[in-house]
């Protein structure tokens, strides 16, 4: 369940179709991060990714592959320094240089070994080079080791991250930035996260009740349940006269959040039980909530359901007696 308001926040974006795609930026001094997500809730960029790797977890939001990050192996961190290193006798005194071949002669040098003065002279034949793709080429850059004499088009670099971990290319990590839609499921889910059931917890305290919207309460064998609506006769009262339990799927729900339910609620002693469904229970799960004697409330959207839910506990607390619909200590 998702309690924070930042979430809240951009289901509401999403719901609202403000933004239905959020699109990862990777930048050197932030990391990944989703711009969109910083500007809709505030989040800085850290916690921006947090936030929708959350909301995968919820099954609101699918990730999908976007761009990609090398990080360390050690520290996952993405800001690295780069060093070269000869392959043969590791060491570090290396220069760039360019590579020239004599075509008449095959020789293979670097540059500055043919250079007199302003003329290119050929170090084996002795004879000058005079034009570049005709007697003589380049052979781009090699890295030349002082120490042991290697030359190398591609020496070993060496990657060294801001905490002073020194990687390989092999041992390099790469890391996946995802980008984050709406799951084929997360339509319902998301309704029902931005059910408030707020407004109908203060209708009835302004009927005499005493209402919490959510309530986490400990039931009798010491196991904490959240329910989305609790409602007490009075704020003295031992044990709630209702207790509303909300769920949402994009098909209609089974006999498991029955049964979830029912045991949230006999633990709790709530008089009476309502479960809300977006869309619907299927049917083997309204015959068993109704000979468990719940409540059942069924609707399509969310301001449906919240009128619903209102309208039905309204009738039920207002008799004189509610009548307790839970089977009697069955444990
Ligand atoms: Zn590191
Ligand atoms: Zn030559
Ligand atoms: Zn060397």
């Amino acid at each position: 369940m998702i309690h924070r308001r930042e979430a809240k926040l951009l289901l509401r974006a999403i719901k609202e179709g403000r933004i239905s795609f959020f699109k990862p930026l990777v930048s050197f001094s932030g990391g990944v991060h989703y711009p969109e997500v910083q500007e809709i809730t505030g989040a800085d960029p850290h916690e921006s990714a947090e936030l929708l790797e959350s909301l995968e977890r919820e099954g609101i939001l699918a990730s999908e592959e976007a761009e990609n990050l090398i990080v360390c192996p050690v520290c996952g961190s993405h800001q690295f320094f780069i060093q070269i290193r000869c392959r043969t006798c590791g060491s570090m005194k290396i220069s760039k240089a360019p590579m020239l071949e004599h075509l008449k002669c095959g020789m293979i040098e670097t540059e500055d070994v043919f250079r007199q003065g302003d003329r290119l002279v050929c170090p084996k034949c002795r004879k000058p080079l005079t034009a570049i793709g005709v007697d003589y080429r380049k052979h781009g850059y090699f890295y030349h080791c002082s120490s042991c004499g290697r030359f190398d088009p591609s020496p070993e670099k060496r990657y060294i991250c801001q905490n002073g971990h020194s990687s390989g290319d092999s041992d390099l990590q790469l890391k996946r930035v995802p980008g984050y839609r709406l799951s084929p499921g997360g339509l319902a889910i998301l309704e029902k996260e931005l059910i408030d059931l707020g407004r109908v917890a203060q209708r009835l305290q302004s009927l005499g009740f005493y209402a919490e919207a959510p309530a986490r309460i400990r039931g009798k064998s010491g196991v904490v349940h959240e329910f989305d609506l609790v409602v007490w006769r009075s704020k003295d009262s031992a044990v709630p006269s209702a207790a509303v339990s909300i769920y949402a799927s994009d098909r209609p729900l089974d006999s498991m959040i029955v049964l979830a339910t029912m045991a949230k609620s006999i633990d709790v002693a709530s008089g009476a039980t309502l479960i809300a469904a977006i869309p619907s229970l299927d049917q083997p799960a309204r015959n068993l909530a109704e000979g468990y004697g719940m409540q059942v409330v069924e609707a399509g959207s969310a301001s449906d359901l919240i009128e619903e839910i209102r309208t039905r506990l309204e009738g039920m607390l207002q008799k004189p007696e509610v009548v307790r619909s839970t089977p009697p200590e069955t444990y």
